[in-house]
């Protein structure tokens, strides 16, 4: 058994609505990829905050309106 994160494994898809424009939000992928040089996007106290143990957090953003948000996903057993 091990602990996965269902939308980075492909057992769950991305299903929110862009609150701007309705359109179907895209997964940007986990944020952990975006910790770096290249994408300063949260500060390490702000993103324990958002990711406790058990969640994957991803970017969602909107490829119409380009509006991005962030959302946790509890990690499943496989
Ligand atoms: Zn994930
Ligand atoms: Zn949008």
């Amino acid at each position: 058994m091990e602990q996965v994160c269902p939308v980075c494994n492909a057992l769950a898809s991305v299903e929110e609505r862009c609150p701007v424009c309705g359109g179907p939000m895209a997964d940007g992928g986990a944020i952990e990829n975006y910790l770096g040089p290249y994408s300063p996007y949260m500060p390490v106290d702000s993103l324990q905050q958002f990711a406790p143990d058990r969640q994957c957090v991803h970017l969602l953003y909107c490829p119409r309106c380009h509006y991005d948000t962030r959302a946790a996903w509890e990690l499943v057993m496989i």
